[in-house]
């Protein structure tokens, strides 16, 4: 309910009552063990270390450090589990726990959306009716394959990999392990995951999920720790396959660490993706896709339109539009369901971000901050814009990861096209402009795996995402989320 209104820098907004979600209804134990082979096994090194919540340091639970001894028993665990009982299981049959996963998955929503937003600082708007939803939904639509690959394949003879080792990062993390688990489960793999160290929480409620659906033991296996434990994961000896979402700088050691092997890979990496604005865009809903392709979940998306490029005759309203819509963004508690930007997800983080903005003030660039007040006590960080910059300029050049945006402006189509393709990585872009010819013209020229005309930041299971040069090489979701997990003869 709004309370008052305020005013600042000329615009109105409304101060709103808290209505913070509730956490009577979630279920944290203080210790997490690792699950492998169907139960809770305690770390061999005995060691385990805490997460937080980012947005005010409190600690939520800790959480077992695995090393290699711990992987090695998850992989035999899988390995067993594929020999002996799910590459041998009519696919039909796989698919029944599929299905049984994401409707578990359904029914503990709201207790996934709460941990999701304590443990990762995200927006509780945003765990609850994008990260959830969309992860039960990647389970329902690869259960729906298991019994179809000769369709997925026609006139191939299709086969499983084996044991798949999955790491994942720690903005998306209950989505990024659904991405993951659901393809290869449906394909007849078994599964050790690591997830990110900083968020850890929603993947092993997901092992409770998994454990209530009566999967086989060992078929998923969940391994907790850091980086030495996604390396011994990506090293062990029988591990069929590796795919892992992260940084560039990791996924460029995963890829030596793996070369020589068999080991397949699927390697989902960094972004510096460009939101790109034509001069007969529809404005005001080109304003609100920039928000959303930059400052919605602060910025941690792989795939954020960081480097806004906007048609010169439009580039005064475009910008002067944006800093208004800045001044009315909500930033706060992230279980508040009122909060438009939550908390930065670690301290690490938030110092990465906080150099950044430095080195863009040294490069002689023009920020903006809306007047705001950050909430004490956890890891907040303002919306930012950075003007005047140069196309070499680190900025425009780095993935920030955070929420920092670049604008650029540009006369013609030929020029966007060359300054949006010039940067190291390659993962997404948006177009808004009022014209389908337009946008061909754009996708075709683009080298981003995902383009939005008109929207941004959308997902959905059936479609394919991955990218280009620097932002690694696969596809996750869809029909070519599958590919990654078969061998075809
Ligand atoms: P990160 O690379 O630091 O860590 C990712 C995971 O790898 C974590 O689980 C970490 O513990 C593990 N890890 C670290 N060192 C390792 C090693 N040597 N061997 C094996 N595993 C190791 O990345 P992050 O900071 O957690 O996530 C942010 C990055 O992820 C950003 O660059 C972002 O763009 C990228 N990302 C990409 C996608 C995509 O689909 N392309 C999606 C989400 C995030």
């Amino acid at each position: 309910m709004a309370k008052k209104q305020t005013k600042k820098e000329g615009v109105v907004t409304w101060d709103y009552s808290p209505a913070p979600e509730s956490t009577g209804h979630i279920n944290l134990k203080k210790q997490y063990d690792h699950y492998i082979d169907g139960k809770w096994v305690k770390p061999s090194s005995g060691k385990y270390f805490d997460t937080i919540n980012p947005a005010n340091k409190e600690k939520l639970a800790e959480v077992a450090y695995g090393n290699d001894k711990d992987i090695d028993k998850a992989v035999k665990a899988a390995r067993k589990a594929y020999k002996n009982v799910w590459s041998k299981m009519a696919p039909s049959e796989r698919a029944k726990y599929i299905y049984r996963i994401a409707r578990l998955m359904q029914e503990r929503a709201r207790e996934f959306a709460v941990i999701e937003t304590l443990d990762a600082g995200k927006v509780i708007r945003e765990s609850r009716d994008v990260d959830v939803p969309l992860a039960c939904n990647h389970f329902f639509y690869y259960a729906g394959w298991a019994d179809k690959l000769e369709y997925a394949f026609p006139n191939r003879k299709v086969e499983s990999l084996g044991v798949a080792g999955q790491i994942t990062p720690w903005n998306f993390p209950l989505l990024m392990a659904a991405w993951k688990i659901a393809p290869a489960l449906a394909t007849g793999n078994t599964v050790v995951l690591k997830p990110a160290e900083t968020t850890p929480l929603t993947a092993l409620k997901l092992a409770e999920v998994i454990h209530d659906a009566g999967l086989p033991p060992g078929v998923v296996n969940i391994v907790t720790g850091y980086g030495d434990t996604g390396a011994a994961l990506v090293n062990h000896d029988d591990v069929d396959k590796i795919a892992f979402t992260g940084s560039t700088g990791v996924g460029k050691i995963i890829q030596k660490e793996i070369a020589g092997t068999n080991k397949k890979a699927t390697l989902e990496l960094g972004g510096k993706s460009a939101n790109i604005i034509l001069d007969d865009a529809p404005i005001d809903q080109a304003v609100e896709g920039i928000v959303n392709g930059i400052f919605f979940n602060q910025g941690h998306v792989c795939c954020a339109g960081s480097r806004l490029f906007i048609q010169e005759s439009v580039a005064e309203t475009v910008i002067e539009k944006l800093k208004h819509r800045l001044n009315s963004l909500i930033i706060g508690d992230p279980m508040d369901k009122n909060t438009d930007i939550g908390a930065i997800n670690s301290k690490a983080q938030l110092a990465t971000i906080d150099k950044y903005i430095k080195i863009g003030i040294d490069e002689g660039a023009t920020m903006y901050q809306p007047d705001c007040k950050l909430p004490k006590g956890g890891y907040f960080c303002p919306p930012t814009l950075f003007m005047d910059v140069a196309q070499s300029s680190t900025l425009v050049q780095e993935e920030i990861f955070g929420p920092v945006l670049t604008i650029q402006t540009f006369r013609t189509v030929d020029e966007v096209i060359q300054k949006a393709n010039n940067s190291p990585y390659g993962l997404a872009a948006g177009i808004w402009t009022d014209k389908g010819s337009r946008i061909f013209n754009l996708t075709t020229k683009l080298n981003a795996g995902v383009i939005w005309a008109n929207t941004y930041n959308k997902f959905d299971p059936t479609s394919p995402f991955g990218g280009y040069k620097e932002s690694g090489f696969g596809r996750e979701g869809g029909l070519h989320g599958l590919s990654a997990y078969v061998k075809l003869k």
